[in-house]
């Protein structure tokens, strides 16, 4: 009798401990969020914006964050305290952040308070295979490769604030960059719903586009605007 609950003490150690190492606090996941902003979208709302210190950003998608996920759809956050955002660490990638990751919160700053957001909350959780300088880099290179833009206005989709269909904004992305992207929209000052964040799947190391695992929740309406900026 003994030994039988010792045996059965035994497997249901053996059966829990894979999950005591999944656990969110270890800070690991399974892909990344890559998502971007259109500064248009962030600005054309009840809350207006704020131009960053260093001047109106380009018309041109901005990168919001690089998010660790869990294929359940659920994801880890504020993983690390001990490991601080540190511009000195990140300095020779500072004038490209300024121009690909600028802040449009209000009031005006540089771009740090945002971007120590974004490390914080969610870079400190890919740790186990990126550090912070490579974390920065990973966003800035992933931008560069996905040219948003570029693949919208090659399908006549143009920041000129018409309507188009969210079909033809999905596909012309597919079209680029090889993968589903999945399309965030927020309201105009009148309501209407509106391009405002585009996220694609990236894989755990962070060097290439995969197809998302899982989407996030949410829905636009079938036609939306693109605002200009
Ligand atoms: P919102 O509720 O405005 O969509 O998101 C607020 C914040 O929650 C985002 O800026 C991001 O920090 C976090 N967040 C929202 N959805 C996701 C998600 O699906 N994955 C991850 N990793 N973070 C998310
Ligand atoms: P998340 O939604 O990523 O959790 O939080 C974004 C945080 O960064 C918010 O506190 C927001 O005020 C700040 N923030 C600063 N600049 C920007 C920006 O340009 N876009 C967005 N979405 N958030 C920004």
């Amino acid at each position: 009798m003994k030994l039988l609950h010792a045996s059965l003490c035994l497997i249901s150690l053996l059966l829990i401990l894979p999950s005591i190492f999944a656990d969110s606090s270890s800070g690991d996941f399974d892909f990344f969020y890559f998502v971007q902003q259109w500064p248009g979208s962030y600005c054309d709302t009840q809350k207006s914006c704020c131009f960053p210190t260093s001047g109106k950003p380009d018309a041109d998608f901005g990168i919001h964050g690089l998010w660790p996920n869990y294929k359940d759809g659920t994801y880890p956050s504020n993983c690390d305290s001990s490991k601080p955002f540190d511009s000195s660490s990140i300095s020779d990638l500072i004038s490209s952040m300024e121009k690909s990751w600028p802040t449009l919160a209000c009031p005006s700053g540089s771009g740090e308070a945002f971007w120590e957001h974004e490390w914080e909350k969610h870079g400190t959780c890919s740790q186990s295979v990126i550090d912070q300088h490579e974390y920065f880099q990973t966003a800035l290179n992933l931008k560069e490769k996905t040219d948003l833009l570029g693949a919208l206005t090659k399908a006549g989709i143009n920041p000129d604030g018409k309507s188009y269909s969210i079909e033809s904004i999905r596909d012309s992305i597919k079209e680029s960059t090889g993968f589903t992207p999945w399309i965030q929209c927020n309201r105009d000052g009148s309501g209407n719903s509106q391009l405002y964040q585009v996220y694609l799947c990236v894989d755990r190391s962070g060097s290439g586009l995969i197809e998302c695992p899982v989407f996030p929740h949410g829905k636009c309406g079938d036609e939306i605007e693109f605002p200009s900026f």
